[in-house]
């Protein structure tokens, strides 16, 4: 098993994690399932994700609904969950999943947990060790890990797959600005 990521996805789960930080993030993936891997195509972040200290909770009503809407709107599935791992005080963040992350991992879930800290040098995207995804964007330095859980077995980590991911450079400057006067 291994869980793809589209440029989108990508690009969701880094958005979605910087944006809030330095508190934690929370929400699902949209995409396919195959024989062997889990497509991710989009990300849609939670709103409203209750967050209490180092964790997210979800309402699972709330979870419901979503996962309603989406099968009336979209030709995607509901294929897992995403929430980001914030550095807190001086302790650095991981993508290891905590005691509640296990206890709240669902029968055939999928959830990609991003671990973000305060980075100092600019770092280029590319898989490391373990099937794990890191690199750095604007100061931060993010790392992604993807975890599956079949029927009645153990949660494992399984490979992160994105394309768009490896050799990527977040830009450090836009191209000048133009003045624009009124006509
Ligand atoms: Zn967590």
């Amino acid at each position: 098993m291994e869980v793809y990521l589209s440029e989108n996805a990508f690009v969701g789960l880094l958005v979605s994690t910087v944006e809030v930080y330095r508190r934690e993030c929370f929400g699902i993936l949209l995409g396919h399932r195959e024989a062997d891997r889990i497509m991710v195509d989009f990300v849609v972040p939670y709103q409203s994700a209750v967050r209490k200290f180092q964790e997210v909770h979800m309402d699972w009503y709330r979870s419901q609904r979503v996962a309603e809407a989406v099968r009336a709107a979209t030709r995607w599935e509901l294929v897992g969950d995403y929430h980001s791992h914030p550095m807190y005080g001086d302790k650095k963040a991981t993508t290891k999943l905590s005691r509640t992350d296990h206890q709240d991992f669902r029968d055939d879930g999928t959830s990609i947990i991003v671990a973000i800290n305060d980075g100092h040098r600019r770092q280029g995207w590319g898989y490391v060790k373990g099937g794990l995804i890191s690199g750095s964007i604007n100061g931060y330095s993010l790392r992604l890990a993807a975890y599956h859980k079949e029927e009645r077995k153990a949660v494992v980590r399984v490979p992160l797959v994105c394309p768009y991911a490896v050799g990527f450079m977040a830009k450090t400057k836009g191209p000048s600005p133009v003045e624009v006067r009124p006509e």
